[in-house]
């Protein structure tokens, strides 16, 4: 999702900010684009309303992710894979033709300290494990996304307090 908004400034020069405030350290990654010296109030009042209405649209599509989430069922580890297996008897037709494999039979994986170690599921289990993992793929594509959106949340949130400093300095 591209925000086609977030484009340079219309007015005023961006230029990135060398020092960071104390406590956005985690934040260091982000460029702060800072306003020019506004022209007017009015020019700046345009730029504020924009800024508050980014604001609003990512604090939606924020809430609807969150609603989502809340919906989002339990959760798994690692993954399933349906397997065609052959068997321990030499002479067994498996062995001969791929068609005539065993199964589907149904592994479950997972990495423990950087090893990958599997199991065989019932049917039972199978079924519980994949849809757990479906959910928690679900999670955690909204998760990306809430990242994402807070991203663009903390840079229009630092540019507005900027924004206000330079009023107040401006009186
Ligand atoms: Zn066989």
């Amino acid at each position: 999702m591209v925000d086609q908004r977030q484009g340079p400034d219309r007015f005023g020069v961006e230029f990135k900010c060398g020092t960071a405030g104390h406590g956005l350290d985690a934040l260091d990654f982000l460029t702060y684009p800072t306003l020019g010296k506004p022209k007017d109030k009015t020019t700046l009042m345009a730029k504020r309303k924009s800024i508050e209405e980014r604001l609003r649209d990512y604090e939606h599509q924020y809430r609807e992710l969150a609603v989502t989430l809340a919906a989002t069922g339990y959760v798994w580890n690692g993954t399933v894979v349906r397997q065609m297996l052959t068997c321990g008897k030499k002479r067994c037709a498996c062995h001969q033709d791929e068609r005539r494999r065993h199964g589907p039979y149904a592994y479950w994986s997972t990495k423990v300290k950087g090893r990958t170690v599997s199991r065989l599921l019932n049917p039972a289990e199978a079924n519980l494990y994949e849809e757990w993992i479906r959910n928690r793929r679900m999670l955690e594509k909204i998760q990306r996304r809430m990242l994402a959106l807070s991203k663009k949340v903390a840079l229009l949130m630092l540019r507005r307090q900027k924004s206000d400093e330079q009023t107040s300095g401006d009186r």
